[in-house]
């Protein structure tokens, strides 16, 4: 009795934790598949590693939406969050698959920001899904 208990059991935190450390596992491997969206991204210089205060973040500029992300663990769009981590569907986002092949090809746009600037970017994309501030900066500092 009791003894057939299998994922669906678990609990969604536990549930949740499988799904970034797969995500992690995928994305620390020497070879990944890199989707062609992956690539256009590297190409176009989507991926923007900001520097405030001596710590490092993680932004991704899509065409219409913008995306905070730590890398090899997190994103905010809504393909990690449903197909990632809670259908586990797929092993990653294309923007984590990019950040990691772009961090490993310094190809990545870097980006000088305030605490207030990076606050307000912050509230931007939680808030809007998008950040306009952030793409003003990257036209004002190429
Ligand atoms: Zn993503």
């Amino acid at each position: 009795m009791g003894k057939k208990r299998k994922h669906k059991w678990c609990s969604p935190m536990i549930h949740e934790a499988r799904g970034y450390s797969r995500t992690l596992t995928y994305l620390s491997r020497d070879s990944l598949d890199v989707p062609p969206r992956s690539k256009a991204a590297i190409r176009e210089k989507r991926v923007v590693k900001a520097h405030v205060n001596g710590r490092d973040f993680t932004f991704f500029k899509g065409k219409d939406r913008d995306y905070f992300l730590i890398r090899r663990l997190f994103c905010t769009c809504k393909d990690f969050e449903f197909n990632v981590v809670l259908r586990r569907k797929k092993l990653a986002c294309y923007h984590l698959i990019a950040t990691e092949v772009a961090e490993r090809e310094s190809a990545i746009k870097e980006l000088r920001l305030s605490a207030d600037e990076f606050y307000d970017i912050m509230y931007e994309i939680v808030l809007n899904g998008r950040s306009n501030i952030l793409r003003k900066l990257l036209l004002k500092r190429r």
